[in-house]
């Protein structure tokens, strides 16, 4: 058979490479290209109908996120066809009852095609206090060697910890970073640009949003909607993209390839 397509970034074996040309094809036959860098289709009702939901939205491409032992099962479970795709991990919510599920994160990649990358995984010094952020980080440093290892992308959770964060992921990701719901100024998004790391905008707008997309160039940046933690549904998505392309005078559809293009660079789709 003859794949008349663009080069693409290559990974893994011989089986993923053809898995991931056949995808490209398919990829290539849809007209616009409209992506969610994360969200959770596990904490939906029914993932099937959010799927089927945003498919018919207009949304082809999903990264779903883990950040528990069960989140994690049911990411794996989920992330089942060409539209959608999963990262699994311990979060800092999970840590304190899930620490030992670390340990799985390997097999569970390994086994699983579908599964590109570990997150949410990270700091969070707002919402879970609780555990004191040493830990937080020895568990953030422990799955960044796991994402070292298996040469995988790793989803950044970070709130009232960016700092923290972004000293660890310089000195210890040897992989690439994606800073979900990115919490910092325009220099610190500069700073993780530099080295390659890409930019998540979730779906709430806000000044100092607008002067991180301007800050940085439009191949750094992905849209998000966390849904349904932050927006309602990935399809929501669609206001992320219209928020960067008016911040950054650009036009709907270019954003929208641009960032799918982002994406699946970022995941090796
Ligand atoms: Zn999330």
């Amino acid at each position: 058979m003859q794949f008349k397509i663009p080069p693409t970034r290559e990974s893994g074996d011989i089986m993923s490479q053809v898995m991931q040309q056949v995808r490209r094809t398919t990829y290539l036959q849809d007209e616009i290209h409209i992506s969610d860098a994360h969200c959770h289709l596990d904490l939906f009702e029914d993932p099937k109908r959010a799927i089927a939901d945003a498919i018919s939205a207009g949304v082809n491409l999903m990264i779903t996120s883990g950040g528990s032992r069960k989140g994690n099962a049911a990411t794996t479970a989920i992330a089942n066809n060409g539209n959608v795709f999963g990262v699994v991990g311990i979060d800092p919510s999970s840590l304190p009852t899930d620490s030992a599920a670390i340990d799985e994160i390997v097999a569970l990649i390994k086994g699983n095609q579908n599964l590109v990358g570990i997150g949410e995984i990270g700091l969070d010094a707002k919402e879970f206090p609780h555990t004191p952020l040493d830990k937080q980080a020895e568990a953030f440093v422990r799955q960044i060697s796991i994402a070292n290892d298996l040469d995988v992308p790793i989803v950044v959770h970070s709130r009232g910890a960016i700092n923290e964060a972004m000293a660890i992921v310089e000195k210890h990701c040897l992989t690439r970073a994606m800073f979900h719901f990115f919490e910092g100024t325009e220099d610190d998004a500069l700073r993780m640009a530099k080295l390659g790391n890409v930019i998540s905008i979730p779906p709430r707008e806000s000044s100092r949003r607008k002067r991180v997309i301007n800050a940085i160039d439009i191949t750094n940046i992905v849209t998000e909607t966390d849904a349904p933690v932050a927006g309602k549904t990935p399809s929501d998505v669609k206001g992320v993209i219209e928020f960067v392309a008016s911040t950054k005078k650009m036009e709907f559809g270019e954003v929208a390839e641009r960032v799918s293009e982002n994406i699946r660079s970022f995941f090796h789709i």
